[in-house]
């Protein structure tokens, strides 16, 4: 079967995320993937430069998860996580315990990571109602971005993404990132957000909002913000599902801030990849909001998959992983290899600003967007044809490679922005 006759099946049923399908090209289709490198069907190779979403940070078909999840399909396929445990789940929860930030005390399983970021301000929401206190107003950075859900799509900064349902989304007031210059105004405009509303929580993305870019802000920034809102007993919710699992360099990006969230969300390289499951961890005094002796102050929330036994699998394989020598020194060459190419490319005309952080690597491109209709578009394509997916947002490009990645794969990355650099 050709690539076009997958194209064109492909077109028949399927409507795809993210995906205006009147405008967009035929997806792309792929029948195998190992390590850094997908493969389509007529075996042309693509360096996975973003790690699907950053997800598959041990490579695609990593052999420890895949024969973790399947010794733990053969054992305990699935059962409910209502009135039945594990040791999947309880395992994770002792392994996580040992990596999260040491204020977080509980895990709460979903299912992926908007609803992971649901159950987050749910929790916060319910934790005042059990208290018999009436919160009904959020905090967030303008610019997040925190999943497709509605809680979670009110968190998010207004975009193409929640526009059309804002009359429906719940109350939220939304605060800059802080940068160097402005953290006083923003302190100031956080403490009259304070004054005027009953906020329950403030939901950020720590340090790199994702989506909006590949944006950085400032620890210390954050962490006076997160103090102001502790003080008034404003339940602060790291949303970690991009950057959780060493991608900043830290196990999670809350290990840069010396104020912990109270509430945690975790998804994405979680499991690996290989599988959809999220966390909502708290810390024990989050928990202990939900005790009582009147049943319904309980969490009653549940996804049907909750703590799936095979996503419990890939994230203790993926666990044991992390923090491995060989990943360590893998992580770590990244992060000299971006700040190399960085001195290489910084003063380059079409370079407005380089970022790096961890494996993380952004380039805001100086290049007038209406020139070449829609920039974006056009060099995803550019780098397709040369074998590397990198999805651009808006002006930036950003690499986010699987920790596995060979080096010389990485150089072909960097080659194909220089040259996009020099063509665009
Ligand atoms: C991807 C992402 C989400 C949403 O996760 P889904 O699994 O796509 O629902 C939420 N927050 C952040 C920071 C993300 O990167």
């Amino acid at each position: 079967m050709t690539v076009e006759n997958l194209s064109n099946r492909d077109k028949k049923h399927l409507w795809h995320p993210l995906t205006q399908h009147k405008l967009g090209k035929p997806q792309l289709p792929i029948v195998k993937a190992k390590g850094a490198v997908l493969f389509d069907e007529d075996g042309n190779e693509y360096i996975d430069a973003i790690a699907s979403w950053y997800t598959v940070m041990y490579g695609h078909a990593n052999e420890q998860i895949v024969s973790a999840i399947t010794q733990q399909m053969q054992t305990l396929d699935f059962v409910m996580f209502s009135g039945l445990t594990h040791e999947p789940a309880i395992e994770l929860s002792e392994k996580l315990m040992e990596i999260l930030p040491n204020n977080q005390a509980k895990i709460f399983f979903n299912d992926n990571g908007s609803t992971a970021v649901e159950a987050a301000i749910k929790m916060a929401f319910q934790f005042f109602h059990n208290k018999g206190e009436k919160r009904d107003t959020l905090i967030a950075f303008e610019d997040g971005f925190h999943g497709d859900t509605f809680g979670a799509m009110s968190a998010s900064g207004l975009s193409s993404y929640n526009g059309p349902f804002e009359e429906f989304l719940l109350k939220v007031e939304r605060i800059p990132v802080p940068t160097e210059d402005n953290l006083e105004e923003i302190k100031q405009l956080l403490s009259q957000i304070l004054k005027k509303n009953k906020c329950a929580a403030f939901v950020f993305e720590p340090l790199v909002q994702g989506a909006a870019g590949m944006k950085f802000h400032s620890a210390k920034g954050l962490n006076e913000l997160i103090e102001i809102c502790q003080e008034e007993h404003i339940l602060c919710i790291a949303d970690e599902i991009m950057t959780g699992f060493g991608k900043t360099g830290k196990n999670f990006a809350s290990d840069y801030l010396e104020n912990m969230p109270d509430i945690m969300c975790l998804s994405k390289a979680l499991t690996a990849g290989m599988f959809p499951l999220s966390i909502t961890s708290c810390s024990q005094a989050v928990y202990n909001g939900f005790l009582s002796d009147e049943v319904h102050k309980g969490f009653f929330h549940a996804h049907t998959f909750s703590a799936h036994p095979l996503g419990c699998a890939a994230a203790l394989a993926g666990i044991k992983l992390l923090n491995s020598p060989e990943i360590v020194k893998k992580r770590s060459a990244i992060n000299r290899a971006h700040n190399t190419y960085v001195q290489e490319i910084k003063s380059h005309p079409k370079v407005a600003e380089v970022r790096v952080k961890g494996v993380i690597l952004a380039i805001d491109l100086n290049i007038e967007t209406e020139r070449y209709g829609n920039l974006r578009d056009k060099l995803y394509s550019f780098f397709l044809e040369r074998g590397v997916l990198l999805r651009p947002l808006g002006n930036t490009v950003y690499v986010l490679p699987p920790y596995v990645i060979k080096k010389g794969e990485l150089q072909k990355v960097y080659e194909a922005i220089t040259e996009a650099l020099n063509t665009f």
